[in-house]
């Protein structure tokens, strides 16, 4: 396999920061544009707008997003459709060379691209440059992992038999993603569906559109017709939900929240008059990650991974960790040195080089987590709440460890997707790991510690879709750490690993009698 993971930017080297800076310089002067609709081959600018502001300066407008109505979502269903006999037959190799194409078209706009996430979801530049490398090594890798599939020979072959497997695309769907990795996520999905032959309409998420659609201009540019891409920003609520009712929609792979893709869910297994099909659904959703601190574990290792893990990008990430199990012995001394750990992280905002901590995605987001931190002084002692640097104005939430918690506790199970950390305590190994299981996520996980045994232990029942040992749980990586969870937190193949193309696929088995009968 050729794929190599595209290297992360170095920005202790000054020229780095420098291009970085001017790259937001220059968006500044940009910023307020209407973002229209992609529609067969046409820019469509509706009647309604949604603005988007700077999540760490709200009244800096970055852009003024098309809501589409219903009218919109019938003009792209009818693209699609149309597009598609035309779209599955364009041989592979072509299909994964524009997907090339798309992938060096992004590492030339990487620190524009980059810009955007910083101006429009808040994102520090680590992050911002993380997600653009990311959605870069799906285009590849897919790409790559497509090329592979139809290598393959999996039948078994006898005299006078001919068996053939043909994989094939399933048709148009739509692909609705989630504002957190606004590039990774969508490029990943839409890539994947892409290379295997199937018409696309993106729906993002209403917090990361702009992004979207510079993904789906790019994609475009680099020659994936229009009918087999289109781009279709509004409410989730209105035109997704549309979206994934329609007869005309073979397939939808979501990321998001376990509420919508349970909903989503249960609406695309209803059928319609005249559907003769039953729809694909892919969702990943969210998670309740949980960080083992075992009482022989590095604490210097451990209280830099938590830290990391807890408050990277202000918790909101799918992967974040929110919960914190500790053996007793050690729980006092580890929670003092992450305090402090905690306390050094810089808050501020995206723009900011050395902002660590930046501002969570909209008001609503900031409310939700107050109102958990609330919950928490109730259930729990707050054991430490940052301060916020003077003079911020955006939607800042400053970083909550919580002790004393018990795993029944309202903090110790739900999502909260901010920097609120629940510590808990075990008495054995045992018990930590039945805390650790005991929720009805199983996204990530992780453990620190040194006893081989317990490794062994925790990788048998530990049961997570990805577990890390004695290192930070975010920070996946395509082709090295194939991302996904299990139970309620997600029901597809792993993303960026082996099996996530086939989801995209159908096969028909063709077998034919080569033995003569006179003809
Ligand atoms: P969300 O569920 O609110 O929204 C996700 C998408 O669904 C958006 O595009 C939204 O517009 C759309 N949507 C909303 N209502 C809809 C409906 N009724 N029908 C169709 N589409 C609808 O999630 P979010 O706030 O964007 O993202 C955060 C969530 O995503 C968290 O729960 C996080 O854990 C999860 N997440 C999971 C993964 C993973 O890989 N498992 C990765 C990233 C984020």
């Amino acid at each position: 396999m050729s794929f190599k993971n595209e290297p992360l930017t170095d920005f202790s080297i000054a020229a780095n920061r420098a291009a970085f800076q001017e790259a937001l310089a220059r968006l500044r002067s940009s910023l307020g544009r209407k973002i229209p609709l992609l529609i067969g081959s046409q820019q469509i600018l509706p009647h309604q707008w949604m603005p988007r502001r700077n999540p760490s300066h709200p009244n800096e407008l970055v852009g003024l997003i098309a809501r589409a109505e219903s009218i919109h979502t019938d003009q792209v269903l009818a693209q699609a459709e149309s597009a598609f006999p035309a779209w599955r037959r364009v041989p592979l190799p072509e299909r994964a060379a524009i997907l090339q194409r798309a992938a060096r078209r992004l590492r030339e706009r990487r620190f524009e691209l980059a810009a955007w996430e910083v101006m429009e979801v808040g994102k520090n530049w680590v992050e911002a440059d993380a997600d653009v490398a990311e959605a870069i090594d799906y285009l590849h890798y897919y790409a790559d992992q497509m090329l592979q599939l139809q290598d393959q020979a999996p039948l078994a072959q006898v005299p006078g038999e001919r068996n053939l497997y043909r994989r094939e695309p399933l048709g148009p769907g739509v692909v609705i993603s989630p504002w957190n990795f606004p590039l990774a996520i969508l490029t990943g999905m839409t890539a994947a569906a892409l290379i295997t032959g199937n018409c696309v309409i993106l729906k993002p998420a209403e917090q990361s559109s702009i992004v979207a659609f510079h993904l789906a201009q790019i994609l475009r540019e680099s020659g994936v017709p229009p009918g087999a891409l289109q781009f279709l920003s509004g409410m989730g609520k209105e035109i997704g939900e549309a979206l994934v009712r329609s007869e005309k929609i073979r397939w939808i792979a979501f990321t998001g929240s376990r509420e919508v893709g349970l909903k989503i869910l249960h609406t695309a297994s209803e059928l319609a008059p005249t559907q003769g099909f039953v729809k694909r659904v892919i969702a990943e959703m969210g998670g309740k990650n949980a960080i083992l601190i075992d009482q022989d574990a590095d604490l210097d290792e451990a209280v830099l991974g938590v830290a990391a893990s807890a408050f990277g990008y202000s918790g909101q990430k799918c992967s974040a960790c929110s919960r914190v199990i500790a053996l007793r012995p050690i729980l006092e001394r580890f929670l003092d040195r992450l305090i402090q750990t905690t306390q050094s992280l810089p808050i501020g905002n995206g723009e900011d080089p050395s902002t660590v901590i930046g501002p969570l995605v909209d008001e609503a987001a900031k409310e939700k987590v107050l109102r958990f931190i609330e919950i928490g002084k109730s259930e729990g002692r707050l054991a430490f709440q940052g301060t916020l640097p003077a003079g911020l104005q955006g939607f800042f939430v400053p970083p909550a460890i919580f002790t004393d918690v018990k795993p029944e506790n309202k903090i110790a199970r739900e999502e909260i997707f901010g920097p609120v950390l629940a510590v808990m305590a075990a008495d054995s190994f045992e018990e930590a790991l039945e805390i650790a299981n005991n929720v009805p996520y199983a996204l990530t996980g992780g453990l620190y510690s040194r006893s081989p045994r317990h490794i062994e232990q925790a990788a048998e029942e530990f049961r997570v879709g990805n577990l890390y040992i004695n290192r930070k749980i975010t920070g996946a990586v395509v082709g090295r750490q194939p991302f996904g969870g299990l139970r309620l937190s997600g029901i597809g193949y792993k993303a960026g690993g082996p099996d996530y193309l086939l989801q995209f696929l159908q096969a028909r088995t063709i077998t034919e009698n080569t033995t003569r009968h006179g003809f």
